[in-house]
């Protein structure tokens, strides 16, 4: 090995080489970034020579080309962006791993003109002096709400814990045990609320909760009944929980109590006019009394991550001014992203129903057929080693939304010639775009629930790429 140790060229020869120039110029990266892949490449070709784990080496080994061959590869994937688009063919409208909603058009040409410029994000324009970036889309958020008074947060859980903290420190919150929910296992109501300092008071059973149970738990210290959305699972059988009609009337004999339901994804589409799920509209909830609701601006809203906080107005006006408002706010680009998704609903049914989230909920059931034969008679005419075959199925909404509910869609199952189902998903994700399916019985499929119209190409040219470099 001793040899080939010597013939390793030092790195201040290889800097002089063309191959770094060329190297450095495609890439655009500064002389010392280049270099530094360079050393570590370098030293890394030395402990595997040290090692003897390098086979196959010719007498004349010249090491430069596969040094720059090797640095050329991990320039490339260094390069690559880490945060990438990816095209989701499982149907499941709200992938939490995915990014759940995917954001208007409007909302992101949006995005972009107050990413490029500055904005009047804290500033009233007519009065020329300093303005609150809380009353930038409030207007908005009541009138799709129909409440007194709104602010927005970094997330749903974040104005969970907003609310818990700023209203119920050191006092009790009674919780339904039926409702104690973890979200996607970091988001533990009972965990959080032991973080914002309120105690927990925990009625009835896993099951089943009575009016009786709340009426027998309220004393002096408790400052709270708290609501949580079961989103994310659903009980069946011997149940039973208490409707928030009986609980608002419950509070109404309690002035100083705050009666708040955290309803997770807070649609403000009607979806259970056209049979999907039972999921209340935001509005709904507000018109029943209640005093706090918050929701996710990511769920069945379509919008940008953000948790949303509706209600009586003295009560938001205490979050507001609360130290943790500065700490979980939210930036221009989720403002500017939310103000136009929200603008959507605004103006009527067909705008509403444009938004990516909710038009692939209510994607018909034709449209998807007609896109999974779109597919199935292109891949067939270009590719023979697979086997494509159309199917009815069922898409998740996701995103721990209205569980139980299966929409109704088609799918192509795909099978290869010589690749395992696990190894065909395995390269689908390993394209640009990334293609994500899911593998039922073996083969891959894909639901086009998910997929636009615009985005066919890339998946038939995933498929295809693959077909050719078996
Ligand atoms: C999703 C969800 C949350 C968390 O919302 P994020 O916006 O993801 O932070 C909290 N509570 C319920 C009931 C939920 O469904």
């Amino acid at each position: 090995m001793k040899e080939y140790l010597r013939k390793l060229p030092p790195v201040h020869e290889l800097q002089k080489e063309k191959r770094f120039e060329e190297i450095q110029a495609s890439f655009t990266l500064t002389n010392d970034q280049l270099t530094k892949f360079i050393q570590k490449e370098v030293s890394e070709l030395r402990e595997k020579l040290i090692s003897g784990c390098l086979t196959n080496l010719h007498p004349d080994q010249g090491f430069s080309e596969m040094i720059f061959g090797n640095v050329n590869k991990k320039v490339s994937e260094w390069k690559k962006d880490r945060l990438t688009r990816v095209i989701n063919g499982t149907g499941t409208v709200l992938h939490t791993n995915l990014g759940r909603s995917r954001l208007s058009e409007e909302a992101v040409t949006h995005v972009i003109s107050v990413a490029q410029n500055y904005s009047n994000l804290e500033y009233q324009v007519q009065a020329g002096k300093r303005g609150s970036r809380h009353d930038i889309i409030e207007d908005l958020l009541k009138e799709a709400t129909g409440a007194e008074a709104a602010m927005v947060v970094n997330n749903n859980a974040a104005a969970v814990f907003l609310i818990l903290s700023a209203l119920t420190k050191d006092k009790e919150v009674i919780v339904s045990r039926g409702q104690l929910v973890e979200i996607g296992g970091s988001f533990r109501v009972s965990s959080i609320m032991e973080e914002s300092g309120a105690h927990l008071v925990e009625v009835g059973t896993t099951n089943k909760t009575h009016l009786y149970d709340y009426e027998n738990a309220i004393r002096e210290e408790t400052a709270m009944i708290m609501k949580v959305h079961t989103s994310n699972f659903k009980t069946i059988g011997f149940t039973e929980t208490v409707e928030t009609d009986a609980l608002v009337k419950l509070k109404q004999e309690h002035q100083d109590i705050v009666f708040y339901e955290d309803l997770g994804s807070g649609a403000l589409y009607d979806f259970k006019k056209l049979g999907i799920g039972d999921e209340p509209v935001v509005k709904e909830v507000i018109d029943s009394g209640i005093d706090l609701v918050s929701f996710s601006g990511d769920k069945l809203l379509g919008g940008p991550q953000a948790g949303i906080i509706v209600g009586k107005k003295d009560i938001i006006n205490k979050l507001k001014k609360h130290q943790l408002a500065r700490v979980l706010r939210v930036d221009k680009l989720t403002f500017a992203a939310l103000e136009q998704t929200l603008k959507a609903y605004l103006t009527g049914e067909n705008a509403s129903l444009k938004l990516p989230t909710v038009r692939d909920v209510t994607k018909s059931l034709e449209d998807i057929k007609q896109q999974t034969e779109e597919f199935t008679a292109k891949i067939k005419s270009q590719a023979d080693t697979y086997q494509v075959e159309i199917e009815r199925s069922t898409s998740q909404i996701g995103g721990g939304t209205m569980p139980g509910v299966e929409l109704q869609t088609y799918v192509a199952t795909i099978v290869h010639d010589s690749l395992s189902a696990q190894e065909l998903a395995s390269r689908l994700r390993a394209c640009t775009p990334v293609i994500v399916t899911r593998i039922q019985n073996n083969r891959v499929s894909v639901d086009f629930r998910t997929v636009t119209n615009g985005e066919m190409e890339a998946v038939v040219n995933g498929f295809l790429e693959i077909e050719g470099c078996k």
